[in-house]
């Protein structure tokens, strides 16, 4: 067993708890002074009360950030607050987590490459409370860069495993190891500490996500899973059952028998998932309405478009056909352009006009540009009773979008045409 850091020895830790007991002063600070606090919104608060860099911190803040909407409906600069500021809590979470089983370094990084992307954000798309809560980091970035080179404060858990890994191939030379990770970005991180580490890069480590490629000449292995929410969790399943299928007869040389057994149990639980989110998606599909909805900003509630003015092509793609949407966004060359199906390419990002919110791609098809957005960078209004609601995929949508034929449109609409911020 090897005891985790204390918190003196801890200082990255330290750090990071304050400044997100700061932020949610800053939030709880802000909702009271606009008066007081909603039976439903103090529900929602109760996430801080968990404890930080936990899965249930993680949750909680998650169905904040969701649920928010409902709960704030008439003061958009506050929601707007909330919002991002959960957005912010979430990421430092998740490097407290990072943190328990990482090097300091990565979960750095993680943050400061967050907090690049927030700082990109034009200057006249931030508002003042999304500078108060960058400056927050900023003010001790320092010091946090400082801790994350010292190695008196590095991660008594890699120095084990490293101790480990030594020892048990210096007795087994054609040993192979596997390391599970909780999420993709924790196997990038054991990924580049153990090429990065002079005792350690002999072992030539890859990565398996979905796949189970592997390279002849590597000792090591890593594979993200655990700690999946349901439809990842029919992924990991697959990652398992391929994985039994290719490797673990040579890695570990199960009997026959017992193989056989396990796999058949794999394949039970994988096709009662799968025919459990199938009924799933029908019973969706049955409740999804007609009613139109208003598709506000995620960020700063911005009326961007209605339910009625999204189209869906090939089941994938959900683009807006109202050329008066087109007239409050930004758009900008994507930085990777890439052919996504026949006659058709993505090849700009689309955000918010007014704060820069990430809201989808331009996309080309049959030589005509449309916005293809996200669902998950929108609050949802329901133009009847103006309740507000946010969800995460399209799969997920309270309204019916109807499919576009695209050589209709294009007969329908011979002047079809969009200005973009930049060359094609
Ligand atoms: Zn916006």
């Amino acid at each position: 067993m090897v005891k985790p850091r204390s918190d003196d020895a801890d200082p990255f830790k330290t750090e990071i708890v304050t400044i997100m007991s700061e932020i949610e002063k800053i939030m709880g600070e802000r909702v009271h002074k606009q008066g007081t606090m909603s039976e439903g919104l103090a529900d929602l608060f109760n996430f801080t009360k968990s404890v930080k860099g936990t899965s249930s911190y993680e949750q909680g803040v998650e169905k904040f950030i969701s649920h928010s909407p409902e709960c704030v409906t008439s003061n958009d600069s506050l929601l707007r607050l909330l919002r991002t500021g959960g957005e912010h809590l979430r990421k430092y979470n998740h490097a407290l987590k990072m943190n328990k089983i990482c090097r300091i370094q990565d979960a750095l990084q993680f943050i400061k490459e967050f907090i690049e992307k927030e700082e990109s954000t034009r200057s006249d798309g931030l508002n003042e409370d999304d500078k108060q809560l960058i400056r927050l980091f900023k003010d001790r970035e320092e010091e946090l860069q400082y801790v994350s080179g010292e190695k008196k404060f590095e991660n008594p858990l890699l120095s084990k495993l490293e101790d480990v890994l030594i020892g048990e191939y210096a007795t087994k030379v054609n040993a192979h190891a596997i390391i599970f990770c909780t999420k993709r970005i924790t196997v990038d991180a054991m990924y580049s500490w153990i090429k990065e580490n002079e005792r350690l890069s002999f072992l030539k480590p890859e990565k398996i996500f979905g796949s189970s490629v592997r390279k002849k000449n590597s000792k090591f292995y890593m594979i993200a899973s655990t700690e999946f929410n349901f439809e990842e969790r029919d992924q990991a399943n697959k990652i398992r059952h391929q994985f039994m299928t290719k490797s673990v007869r040579t890695l570990s040389k199960l009997p026959k028998d017992q193989l056989k057994e396990e796999l058949l149990a794999l394949q039970t639980i994988d096709l009662r998932e799968r025919l459990m989110s199938e009924k799933r998606e029908r019973e969706r599909q049955q409740k999804r309405t007609e009613a139109p909805y208003k598709l506000l900003c995620g960020k700063c509630s911005e009326f961007s478009c209605f339910s009625t003015d999204v189209k869906v092509f090939n089941d994938s793609n959900h683009l807006i056909v109202d050329q008066e949407f087109y007239e409050k966004i930004l758009t900008q060359k994507h930085p990777k352009p890439k052919v996504i199906g026949d006659d058709i390419h993505k090849n700009g990002k689309v955000s918010c006009k007014k704060c820069n919110h990430d809201w989808g791609v331009i996309v080309t098809i049959s030589s005509m540009n449309f916005a293809v957005i996200k669902i998950v960078s929108f609050v949802l209004e329901k133009c009847a009773d103006r309740k507000r609601t946010t969800v995460k995929k399209w799969k997920e949508s309270p309204f019916k979008v109807e499919p576009l034929d695209i050589n209709n449109f294009k007969q329908q609409n011979p002047d079809w045409s969009i200005e973009l911020d930049y060359q094609q």
